[in-house]
């Protein structure tokens, strides 16, 4: 069942959502060679609790962190360890937060200094493909729409659509109907509705769009151990057009002011 929120709710869901780039800005200052995925992890816990918000990821079907870090072959769902950060790493960061009762989940993918040229062209490509499918997001249109904006824009570069995972709804809880997927045919699946609150995230591959999950029963990276990319907004659909809740500007920042990164 779709939940379609009002206007009033749509408003209470937006300090969740921002909260979650406040919080991937925070943890991207942080980033640099040597630095584990379990220190960023920690600082993204203590920094979202000292916003008076639960980390939605810690304890989620058991997931143990509040942060999922994806490096380079590793599409979505790393959990932070000890591994360290390297020059030339490609960097996906899931976020979650429970703020006043509501939802914000969002993603972002850094470049570390170094970084290949074709991972760094996945990375400007899947973040460029999420806007497309925002565009694709709006009253009458439906669900398809999402995917096949998403779908065309990045196979033009000849990369992999992911098809194991996918966008959803959200709001009390971080995942609800309906399933946003990162493909499909125009003018297909659920017509898209006033009030409804999505989370549009492509999760795209360099190369084959193959993916294998690894017995931790979270960890899904590439087949052909190419880099991924994932970036993800939350966004409400309304008749004044589709606002996005969530927001990237303050990731955007803290990267030029980080020297360990490229901005992308
Ligand atoms: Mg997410
Ligand atoms: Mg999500």
């Amino acid at each position: 069942m779709i939940r379609i929120k009002t206007y009033e709710e749509i408003e209470q869901m937006k300090p969740a959502a921002l909260l979650v780039g406040k919080t991937l800005a925070e943890v991207s200052k942080h980033i640099e060679p040597g630095v584990s995925t379990e220190t960023l992890d920690s600082i993204a816990e203590e920094f979202i609790r000292s916003h008076n918000a639960e980390p939605t990821f810690k304890g989620y079907e058991g997931f143990p962190a509040s942060l999922c870090i994806s490096i380079n072959e590793v599409v979505v769902h790393g959990i932070p360890d000890k591994r360290t950060i390297n020059d030339g790493d490609v960097i996906s960061i899931d976020c979650g937060c429970t703020l006043n009762g509501w939802v914000g989940d969002s993603a972002y993918t850094f470049a570390v200094k170094g970084i290949k040229e074709e991972n760094k062209r996945l990375l400007q490509v899947t973040k460029a493909s999420l806007y497309k499918g925002i565009e694709a997001c709006k009253v009458g249109s439906r669900l398809g729409d999402i995917g096949n904006a998403i779908q065309t824009y990045c196979e033009s570069y000849g990369y992999g659509v992911v098809r194991e995972l996918c966008g959803h709804g959200l709001g009390h809880v971080m995942h609800e109907d309906p399933s946003v997927l990162n493909y499909g045919r125009k003018g297909t699946g659920a017509k898209l509705r006033e009030g409804m609150t999505l989370a549009i995230e492509p999760m795209i591959t360099l190369g084959n769009k193959e993916v294998v999950f690894h017995n931790d029963g979270w960890t899904c990276t590439t087949v052909d151990c190419s880099a991924a990319a994932h970036f993800e907004h939350d966004v409400a659909v309304t008749k004044q057009g589709t606002v996005i809740l969530s927001s990237f500007e303050e990731i955007e920042e803290a990267i030029k002011t980080n020297p360990n990164l490229e901005l992308i």
